[in-house]
């Protein structure tokens, strides 16, 4: 059995863990327990559609592996190699602003974790695989819809160099799937698919909160140190009992990561959609590709989620702020680990500093500024991010058409068109410019240049470092929508070009100009393109 003998288990959550001692899979309050065991529900006819070579690699499993029958029997759900222990967690979360209590894994299911060939610990999980304890009403399937769009984007993330979960593969399961659709309300059946996520750990804020929410500190400080133990190896954790001094070090740095992931995720224009405290990462990495986006037209209000339409809580620009949110609902949580609260406070201040600093940075980089000037380029950004919303800008053209601006001839022009032609592409209605506009957007241009003159970098060597913070090619949601349309038509080519192409984000890729173009206008409000609802 070849998946058998390449993959090296080490089960240490359900080993050290408290784990549900009632192994039925019904639908029910879980207490004092980190996960209930349960098994994949067996399907009719699972296939595979694409899989990571990055992440099979990771793994350990050849391409002989992969392409054997038994590899989709196992990651679409219907055989358990003898070493696994697959399980669902438990945990809670604050869904939209307002504490929803037991969530957990309601269509996740751990496989067990392995021990790879660099020593590395990875968790293996299906997506879709069929109901747990915690499935609550709904089915615990997923749809081919969505599990393409988790598949690429965990991926394409990962090659943007963003801290997130990874996708090993996509199965299909040959069976329907029942949803409702929320543009029109029919109910349709789709095709059921699996997707196997892959990750160091997949505990999240709400694993600690759902026993801080029950008073359950011991087995909250039975998971807070298994956390540290297994996913922060580098912290100095003493044997025995951990004290508050760790505790400290942990949340510090778990603050710290998760503004490096919201400062990339502003970065690249990634609209995460559901940023509840169950979908936070405890390794501040992107986690349940859900009703994401990315913004095409700068548009800091922007969010993809319908759900979310009203109060627009998780919109693009927000995103900041809620994290932040999240980090205090973990603060709390945490609150009775601690002689004093001191420390957490200290933590959500690091994570403003972070921010602000990460943010400064990165806009620096974008630019391809030689550092940041206090003074003089806090204005110089903040305006860049007016201009920006003067017209509908497409942000990822237009970082990549900025670097093509002319720097170093001195004199620029006082034709305010000729000045801001460099990155005419960017905009979707270049008519909508009025004068105004156009001159406030030249006179940008014109700063700027100033700006980098007095870095004296040549055009080319700015070039080279802007393209590597300003990717050329994201996963557009039309592009998404794309692909699924003919999967759902049994062509999955797109979805492998499309994996094949954000392998190399930053890269010219001249045979593939087409895919970095502007959103077409047949997508501007189509359902999947720009509208997408919570779960699928
Ligand atoms: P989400 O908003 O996708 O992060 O999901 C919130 C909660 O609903 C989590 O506990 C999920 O496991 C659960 N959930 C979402 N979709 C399903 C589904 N189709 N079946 C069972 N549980 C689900
Ligand atoms: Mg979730
Ligand atoms: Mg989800």
């Amino acid at each position: 059995d070849p998946l058998s003998s390449l993959l090296t288990f080490d089960n240490a959550f359900t080993r050290e863990l408290p784990g549900d001692p009632n192994q039925q899979n019904s639908r029910r309050q879980i207490e004092h327990a980190c996960y209930s065991r349960v098994l994949p529900t067996a399907v009719s006819d699972p296939q595979l559609v694409a899989y990571s070579a990055e992440v099979a690699q990771t793994l350990g499993l050849t391409e002989d592996a992969i392409n054997a029958a038994d590899f989709a029997e196992v990651f679409g759900g219907n055989r358990v190699l003898d070493q696994m222990d697959p399980f669902a967690m438990c945990y809670g979360g604050h869904q939209f602003g307002n504490w929803a209590g037991q969530l957990g894994d309601g269509r996740a299911i751990n496989l067990g974790e392995i021990i790879n060939a660099d020593d590395e610990r990875w968790m293996l999980q299906l997506k879709g695989a069929g109901p747990t304890p915690y499935s609550r009403t709904a089915d615990g399937l997923a749809v081919l819809r969505s599990s393409v769009r988790e598949f690429l984007c965990s991926e394409a993330m990962h090659h943007l160099g963003v801290p997130t979960t990874r996708a090993l593969s996509l199965v299909t399961t040959g069976q329907g799937v029942m949803r409702d659709m929320f543009y029109d309300g029919n109910p349709k059946v789709e095709i059921g698919a699996v997707v196997c996520r892959v990750a160091r750990s997949f505990t999240r804020f709400g694993n600690f909160q759902i026993f801080a929410s029950r008073g359950d500190t011991v087995n909250l400080r039975k998971l807070v140190d298994h956390t540290i133990r297994f996913d922060f190896p580098h912290l100095p954790a003493p044997a025995g009992d951990l004290t508050p001094e760790i505790y400290t070090l942990w949340f510090h740095e778990i603050c710290r990561r998760t503004a490096e992931m919201i400062v990339h995720w502003m970065r690249v224009g990634f609209v995460h959609g559901v940023m509840n405290t169950d979908n936070m990462s405890i390794l501040g990495q992107t986690i349940d590709y859900g009703p994401y986006g990315w913004l095409e037209n700068y548009d800091p209000d922007w969010t993809p989620n319908t759900t979310d339409a009203n109060g627009r809580r998780y919109r693009y620009g927000h995103q900041p702020q809620i994290a932040q949110w999240n980090l205090m609902q973990l603060a709390n949580a945490l609150v009775e680990l601690f002689d004093d609260v001191e420390p957490l406070q200290k933590g959500l201040q690091i994570y403003v500093d972070a921010f602000e600093s990460g943010w400064d940075e990165m806009m620096t980089a974008k630019l391809g500024l030689n550092q940041f000037c206090q003074e003089t380029d806090q204005e110089l950004y903040g305006d860049l991010l007016k201009v920006l919303r003067l017209v509908e800008t497409d942000m990822t053209i237009f970082f990549r058409k900025l670097a093509e601006v002319d720097c170093q001839s001195q004199s620029g022009t006082s034709d305010n068109r000729q000045e801001v032609l460099p990155v005419w592409e960017a905009y979707y209605q270049p008519d909508a410019l009025t004068d105004d506009a156009l001159r406030e957007t030249a006179d940008w241009i014109r700063r700027y240049r100033i700006r980098v003159q007095s870095d004296a970098i040549s055009n080319q060597e700015r070039k080279v470092r802007m393209n590597a913070v300003n990717p050329k090619y994201v996963l557009r949601n039309y592009l998404a929508q794309l692909a699924i349309d003919q999967a759902e038509q049994g062509d999955h080519s797109m979805i492998n070009e499309l994996l094949d192409l954000l392998r190399r984000p930053y890269d010219e890729q001249p045979d593939r100009e087409i895919h970095a173009a502007k959103r077409p206008e047949w997508a501007r409000n189509r359902a999947g393109c720009s509208m997408l609802s919570c779960s699928s």
